[in-house]
């Protein structure tokens, strides 16, 4: 019978008894019977768990009970039945196929044999007869696997000369610590919960802590989301989501459970957008800056050459969202190379025309230098005053910098990450752009917003990326901006041609190169390492070398990276810009805006190593001067996945599908968008496919936020609470409510 249906009133005595730990019918307990426990009672005031347990789980970020309900499972495994020893022998010799079998029995002998695959052998015997154990290179088991140690193997049992055998089976320790002998019971297809876990602080233990505190633990959730809401959506009960996940009759269900959780957190996400996006358009305003005719012409008389009908559409979102005292909180997005420049100076000038200050601000000092040039080329003989201000600038220039953007002597500054320093004041800022968004978070358009002549004037903002954001991600974590996109290519430009190189031919991609260095073009060569490492991969400075006095002989060759002083890396930039250098070796520093007009091949080593918004960013870098550009992918794809990465970047040069595609492929964790937002990272929901989720989220928050901009009624305040707690100080939320 199941033990814990009458223990669970008493979660103490549940943790020191045997019970089943399937114990799917938790939730048929009537619920009269729970004794609910307190979701923040800590984990070692429950008694079987000591100090030392504790502080295991307290590695792992779980302190209290309610920690632990939230520590979902990173997947579930079946569980297969366990057997006696001779039944799984007599349905081992039956089957044609190897299955997986369970047994349960005490380890009698063991032998470690070192050969060049060392390898375990242990006999595991219960009543009814021996099984053989062999593990190969598993020397973390000679501690566990001894003579007298009791435990379940679970793997594909064969037989072998008459011998029942498992070759590198599970083996669950048995009978050391907490709670008794678990029984696995005869029923196939339990999904056993398998959670993020550490050496010392194995799933299993945590599945057996957590089965006892469900029951309980369950009876003291609150559920904060309203009850019509969650009917409207055919979502389900807060708790049953909880045991749904931790204990799953079936996979259904812990889906369904997921889907539950998941919602709740893109729901807590979207309401904090919601109120910050109606904070940001409603509690603060900027300067009205209507466009008249007179001003466009003027405007676009200084841009070298005709805007594309993208172009002038998203400068007409723009300069709608600028005609206005509502802020404008914009995102831009367009490949590499799709012309946000000439975008950003329209706007730009906008803000010049109406007797405002802007400001572009870029992430890296080459960029901003670059940018610098562009500018100041277009503004040539205008009136327009423009400064540039960089960590690197002398003292004395950079107080007349100061002094000029205070007093409004300057009309554009142009600079990086020093231009939010606190003592730089605008006289009159209008607008803020942000160049290559992913170097730059929410904190940063927050430091921006407060550089306005008063505290509720604030600039307008544009965020400009050139690493499209997949749609779900864009509306979680960049959901209080609008957004604008550049498709297409700029006439006359082609996409660089894209090959994959496996590594050990290398040698013919570098003497084609030099055939193009012959020609006059110059090259890129990316490398993932600055400095030699025993991680075994190519570093700047050997590889340049090695191209030097190799495969490269003759070709001038330069060296770029992060960690050069930022005049050196100027100086470098400078000579290949002026072609006095063929071939540039250099880290990823030049995936981000570097405009050399005459560089047609870009050679990325280790290419597995790098993301695919990464090389795509990458290999925008060449062909950008009217000749065609090449780009090389070297590298050994180690999985399957890798080698579909590869497929997809050879294969597609739209960086709007490639963003999806390695959103797909990757999942959400690694890519843009989450951590460069600032954001707390989502734990439950998947942006790679709860797409619908995300879009009910979204709307179910902007309605409820309403027209009043937040949660008022008295019934959504701890929701409220939740969701400041959680993005307040993030989204730099006020807490006008
Ligand atoms: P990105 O979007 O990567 O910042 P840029 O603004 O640097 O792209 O533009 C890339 C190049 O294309 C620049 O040399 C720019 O002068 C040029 N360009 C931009 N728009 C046009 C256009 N409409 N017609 C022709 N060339 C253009
Ligand atoms: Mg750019």
């Amino acid at each position: 019978m199941d033990q814990r249906a009458c223990a669970s009133c008493d979660y103490r005595r549940v943790l020191n008894e045997s019970f089943d730990p399937t114990a799917p019918r938790r939730s048929d307990h009537p619920p009269a019977t729970i004794a609910p426990i307190d979701l923040r009672l800590a984990i070692g005031d429950l008694t079987g768990v000591g100090p030392q347990w504790s502080a295991r789980f307290a590695h792992l970020g779980l302190r209290t009970v309610g920690d632990l309900l939230k520590h979902l499972p990173l997947r579930y495994e079946t569980e297969a039945a366990e057997e006696a020893v001779i039944e799984a022998k007599a349905a081992t010799a039956q089957s044609e196929t190897t299955l997986t079998r369970t047994v349960r029995g005490e380890i009698q002998r063991v032998k470690h044999i070192p050969s060049r695959r060392p390898r375990t052998e242990a006999l595991l015997a219960d009543e009814s007869g021996t099984i053989r154990l062999v593990w190969f290179n598993a020397p973390w088991l000679v501690k566990k696997i001894h003579p007298g140690a009791r435990g379940i193997a679970q793997g594909k049992a064969k037989l072998r000369g008459g011998y029942l055998e498992m070759v590198n089976p599970k083996w669950e320790a048995l009978g050391d610590g907490l709670g008794e002998e678990r029984v696995i019971p005869a029923q196939v297809g339990r999904l056993r919960p398998i959670y993020p876990a550490t050496e010392d602080l194995q799933s299993a233990r945590i599945d057996r802590v957590m089965s006892a505190i469900l029951p309980g633990a369950l009876a003291s959730i609150v559920d904060l989301v309203r009850p019509e809401l969650i009917a409207q959506r055919g979502l389900i009960a807060l708790n049953d989501a909880y045991r749904m996940v931790h204990s799953p009759l079936d996979g259904n269900e812990a889906e369904i459970g997921r889907t539950r959780l998941a919602y709740d957190e893109l729901l807590s996400l979207q309401l904090a957008m919601a109120m910050r996006r109606w904070q940001v358009r409603h509690a603060m305003h900027a300067p009205a800056l209507p466009m008249s005719a007179t001003v466009e012409a003027k405007i676009l008389s200084r841009i070298p050459f005709e805007l594309t009908d993208s172009q002038m559409q998203v400068c007409g979102e723009i300069a709608h969202d600028l005609s206005d005292t509502m802020p404008m909180n914009r995102l831009l997005q367009g490949d590499v190379g799709s012309g946000k420049t000439a975008v950003a100076l329209y706007a730009m000038l906008i803000a010049v025309a109406h007797g405002h200050q802007a400001v572009l601000l870029a992430p890296t000092e080459i960029l901003a230098e670059q940018h610098m040039h562009t500018l100041c080329g277009m503004l040539d003989g205008s009136r327009v005053r423009i400064a540039a201000l960089t960590g690197s600038l002398r003292t004395a220039d950079r107080a007349v910098v100061v002094n000029g953007l205070a007093s409004g002597d300057f009309d554009i500054a142009i600079g990086t990450h020093a231009l939010l320093g606190d003592e730089i004041r605008f006289k009159s800022l209008a607008l803020a752009i942000i160049d290559e968004q992913h170097r730059f978070g929410v904190e940063q358009r927050a430091a921006l917003r407060t550089k306005g002549p008063t505290q509720s004037q604030v600039p307008h903002t544009l965020v400009m990326t050139a690493t499209p954001i997949p749609r779900t991600l864009a509306l979680s974590f960049f959901g209080d901006l609008d957004i604008s996109s550049l498709r297409g290519r700029l006439p006359g430009r082609t996409a660089p041609t894209t090959r994959v190189m496996p590594t050990h031919r290398s040698g013919e991609v570098y003497s084609w190169l030099q055939s193009r260095v012959a020609r006059g073009e110059q090259a890129f060569v990316v490398v993932p390492a600055v400095h030699e490492s025993d991680l075994g991969l190519k570093d700047v400075a050997s590889h340049a070398e090695a191209l030097r006095t190799g495969e490269l002989a003759g070709c001038r060759i330069g060296q770029l990276h992060g960690q050069l002083k930022p005049a050196e890396c100027e100086s470098v930039m400078e000579d290949f810009r002026l072609g006095k250098l063929d071939v540039l070796v250099a880290t990823s520093i030049v995936e981000v805006g570097v405009d050399v007009a005459n560089a047609t091949v870009m050679v990325i080593e280790h290419a597995e190593r790098f993301g695919l918004a990464q090389l795509h960013q990458l290999r925008g870098r060449v062909g950008r001067g009217g000749k065609p550009g090449f780009c090389v992918l070297i590298g050994d794809p180690p999985t399957e996945i890798a080698q579909r990465r590869f497929d997809a970047i050879a294969s597609t040069t739209d960086g709007f599908e490639i963003a999806e595609l390695d959103l797909k492929l990757r999942g959400p964790g690694e890519f843009f968008g989450a951590r460069q937002s600032g954001l707390p990272p989502l734990r439950v929901a998947d942006l790679s496919r709860d797409f619908e989720l995300l879009m009910n989220a979204r709307t179910d928050a902007q309605q409820w936020i309403g027209g009043t901009g937040d949660l008022t009624e008295a019934r959504d305040l701890p929701l409220r609470r939740r969701v400041l707690g959680q993005y307040g100080a993030a989204l730099g939320l006020s807490d006008i409510g």
